[in-house]
């Protein structure tokens, strides 16, 4: 945990953004702190969940869109699902990290940003993730092509994992699915 400007002037604009993109009221967050005691990723995180709800209170926009806690989120809801306000704070996560994205601010963890785009390429273009080519293709554009091959080598000589995609059966309805999403955000 690092130390946060509780001074810097609140940014109203980026809590409107925030509130009307989640869907959600943070000022109703009273840090009763039980959504970082359940959430499996917070010993890792720079700003854990309840404190990522406080500067959102005090509109600290930069403090929040740059942390690394937003990229490190996993989206397991357990946060969600313990809040005693029925904050739904990994929707808001996933509103941060859409909003970082959409502003460039992608480099406190540009690998984890990297690998969900590698990630829903593949699902949008076979239905389903192919893991050799999501593996590669994230290897090769972090600059480490040998990263975890024994892992990889591994995993297809016992038949887990393939060597060549193949598209599922729906993967038009998938890909119709994707493009839908991105019209919308290209209208937000
Ligand atoms: S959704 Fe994210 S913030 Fe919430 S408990 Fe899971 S990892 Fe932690
Ligand atoms: S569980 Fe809900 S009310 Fe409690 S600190 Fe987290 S977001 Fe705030």
């Amino acid at each position: 945990m690092h130390h946060v400007n509780l001074t810097a002037a609140a940014d109203a604009k980026f809590q409107e953004r925030l509130a009307k993109a989640s869907g959600q009221d943070v000022k109703q967050c009273y840090q009763c702190g039980k959504c970082t005691a359940g959430c499996p990723i917070a010993y890792a995180m720079d700003e854990p969940p309840n404190r990522i709800m406080r500067m959102l209170q005090l509109g600290l926009k930069d403090e929040v869109l740059d942390s690394k806690a937003i990229w490190l989120c996993s989206t397991c809801a357990t946060c969600t699902t313990r809040c005693p306000k029925n904050i739904d704070v990994a929707g808001v996560m996933d509103s941060l990290r859409v909003m970082a994205k959409q502003e460039g601010r992608t480099r406190a963890l540009r690998s984890i940003d990297l690998f969900n785009d590698i990630f829903l390429g593949s699902v949008r273009k076979y239905g389903r993730v192919h893991e050799f080519g999501v593996g590669m293709g994230h290897n090769l554009r972090m600059g480490k092509l040998l990263k975890d091959v024994d892992i990889g080598t591994g995993l297809m000589t016992k038949g887990r994992m393939k060597l060549f995609p193949s598209k599922i059966k729906g993967q038009g309805e998938i890909a119709r699915i994707f493009n839908e999403v991105y019209k919308l955000e290209e209208a937000e």
